[in-house]
Parts: C-alpha cells; structure tokens; sequence
C-alpha cells in the first residue's frame, strides 16, 4: 500500500510516541495537519488503535450538531436533564439513578473517588481497561489484579474469593477491553450474589451493543435494582461519539448521588447532548453500526483462521491477534505503514490489539500483518 504519511509527520507521530511501546492515541500535536481516516475524513493514519467506530455519528445527530451553535453561550443544565430523563426512560429507571460524564472514564474516575479510599482496595481482571486502575492510584487505594481464565476471560470466581470487608470497588469490564471476551449472565449473577454488600460492583459495559452471544447478559438486566452495582456505559463506540465525550452510569438514587458529589460542574457538553438525544431517537444506529461492524470482525477472524493465526474470539469491535512476539516493534512496523495499531497489554505481550476499521481499511490491515508478521513466523 502507499505510504498516507509524509516522513516528516511520521517522525513526529514515532517521537511524540516514544517511551510508550505503541500509539494508543496520537497526540494532538503530532497529528497537526495529518488528518484521521475516522469518520471518513480526510488520508491519514488509519486509527485501528484506539476502538473507535469508524461510520462516525448516524445523520440525525450529525444535524443536530450543525444545528446547535445557538447554546453554545448557555450552560448545558436543561438539555442535560431531557438527556438524563431520556436515558433513564430507556433503562426503565428513575432519572435520579444516572449520572452523565464526560465519556465513560469520566464515570469511572468519579466512581474511585465516591467509592474507594486509602488504604482500600479495588479488585479488577488482569488484562483489563486500565483507566480505573489509573485513577484509583490517586486516591491510594490497592488494585487488586486477578489473571484471567485460559480462555482470557475473568476469572469471576477468583474475583469474587478477593473482595473483602476492605474491597471498595470490584470491576467487571463486560466484555473485556482488551480481550474481546464475555462472562455470561449466570456467572455474572452467582459473582453479584458473592461479593460483600459493602463493596461496588462497577460494571464497565462499553462495548455492550456490540454483543452477540445468547449467554450474555447486562448487569442492569441481571440485577435490576441492585444497591451495589453501578453500570457504566458510553456513546462512544457504537454510537461513534468518542470525540464528543459522553458517557453515564445506572445505579441505585444512593450510589448515584455518591458519584455526582465527585463530578464536576457541567460535566458535559451542548454538542454532545443534542447529538445523543438524537442518536437515542434513532431506533436504526444500533442494528446498523453492530451489523457493520460485527460482519467486518466475521472477515478478519475468517482470514486470520484461513492463515493458522491464533486470534481471541471477540465479542466486540476489536480482536487480539497473537503475533508471536513483542508487539511493540510490531507496532511501530504498522505505524510505518500508516497504520496506528492498539498499545501492548504487559500481561500479554505477543497480543495486538487491532480495532475494527471497514472492510478497506481491515483489507490494508491484513495485507500489513502479512508484511510484518508472516503468518508462519506468527504461528
Ligand atoms: N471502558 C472501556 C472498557 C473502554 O475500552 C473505554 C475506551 O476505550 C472506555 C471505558 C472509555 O470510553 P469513553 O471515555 O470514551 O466513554
């Protein structure tokens, strides 16, 4: 394929990039006149790095959007409410049991600060999203990391048997993000049922629309109305808003009011909020964007299998491929290619992370692979 990077902006992108084993996010700067392909904007790197959807936001709310300069000068407070109620219409809750954020790890920061202290654990899966483990650090509280099953999923029973009178927050990450993979409803329900009422049970569910497995099942559908559990979502990845940053949590009145004690002032935005009213109101996004995305994972993972790779069954709209050793010059391979693949998860080093692009973009992300790591060497 043609190189879409100038030598100059490459450099710039590898030098903003160093010290980090990958690019997970090219930072604003070195992307500075090197468009992304996102959305179908302009040549530029292929972002395959960051779990992004690359159909961008449906119609509706793209107008909603070119519609909304008029509240720019006024705070988002009314609209935030119409979102909120939405929102809590659509769950079957009351609209004091959602917060809203600015993206979903915004959610997740207020839930370490509302529910974890020095000196407090937090139980999580290892490899999971690392952003709760980040901001938990801040409030010098022990994570708690319990390895995955072999079939890389969490290990739910040993999560449960590591919560105790001091676990301040147990995470579920469903599905995981960087695996791709699923605990069932059942499974979740016994580990619900398990850990100690005092502890939060913070269900990550970034990547639920995407899911398809019959085993499957919301933590809000397994247990509705739950004092303990606290549900994350976002409009971000099948709603294609990462950029606008909106996310919200489902939890009872209590563990609600606890997280909007940490949230600050107007936490989101005019944009964001007109653009997911939209969105909710749009009964085809979530169909359209899954069946797009889910038919094009079908042809990478049919691809990798007709070549003997090993690949993580996934659940989502991103795959890990098993490229037999370090990913992180793996990556920095791609990204010479103009392709920005996922960071290196340490506990699994030889894993990359790849997210799901179109059928174009994954044509030219196999077409790399097979320059970078040809699939006998992976093998
Ligand atoms: N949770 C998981 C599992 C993720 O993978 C991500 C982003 O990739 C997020 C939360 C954060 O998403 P956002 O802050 O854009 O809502």
């Amino acid at each position: 394929m043609s190189d879409p990077l100038s030598r100059r902006s490459l450099a710039r992108l590898l030098g903003a990039a160093a010290g980090a084993t990958l690019l997970e996010r090219a930072p604003a700067a070195a992307l500075a006149g090197v468009s992304s392909t996102t959305s179908g904007a302009a040549a530029g790197p292929i972002r395959l790095n960051a779990n992004e959807n690359p159909y961008g936001p449906c119609k509706p709310s793209l107008d909603a959007l070119a519609g909304c300069g008029s509240l720019a000068s006024l705070y988002p407070g009314a609209i935030q409410e119409e979102v909120r109620q939405t929102i809590a219409a659509q769950h079957g809750v009351g609209p004091d049991q959602i917060a809203l954020g600015c993206g979903s790890s915004d959610i997740l920061r207020m839930a370490d600060s509302a529910f974890l202290a020095p000196g407090q654990k937090i139980v999580a899966a290892e490899p999971t999203f690392e952003a709760v483990l980040n901001y938990a650090k801040v409030t010098k509280a022990e994570a708690v990391k319990v390895p995955q099953t072999a079939d890389f999923r969490h290990d739910l029973p040993a999560m449960a048997k590591a919560c105790d009178a001091s676990t301040g927050i147990a995470y579920v990450c469903n599905p995981n993000n960087p695996t791709g993979t699923i605990v069932g409803g059942s499974e979740l329900s016994a580990f619900i049922a398990k850990v100690p009422p005092t502890c939060v049970i913070l269900v990550d569910e970034a990547y639920h629309h995407f899911v398809e497995d019959p085993s499957y099942a919301s933590a809000l559908e397994v247990a509705p109305g739950r004092e303990n559990v606290v549900v994350a979502r976002t409009f971000s990845k099948i709603y294609g808003m990462a950029g606008m940053r909106l996310g919200y949590a489902v939890g009872s009145p209590a563990k609600i009011a606890a997280l909007e004690r940490c949230a600050s002032w107007d936490n989101t935005s005019q944009a964001a909020l007109v653009m997911a009213l939209a969105s909710l109101a749009d009964a085809e996004v979530v169909p359209r964007q899954r069946r797009k995305l889910n038919d094009t994972r079908r042809w990478l993972c049919a691809e990798l299998a007709k070549q003997g790779r090993r690949y993580i069954p996934s659940q989502t709209n991103f795959v890990m491929i098993d490229v037999g050793s370090d990913v992180g010059p793996v990556g920095h391979a791609f990204a010479e290619k103009g392709i920005l693949v996922g960071r290196k998860f340490p506990s699994m080093p030889n894993w990359l992370r790849v997210s799901i692009g179109t059928p174009e973009q994954m044509a030219q992300f196999v077409a790399a692979l097979n320059a970078v790591v040809p699939a006998r060497a992976a093998a």
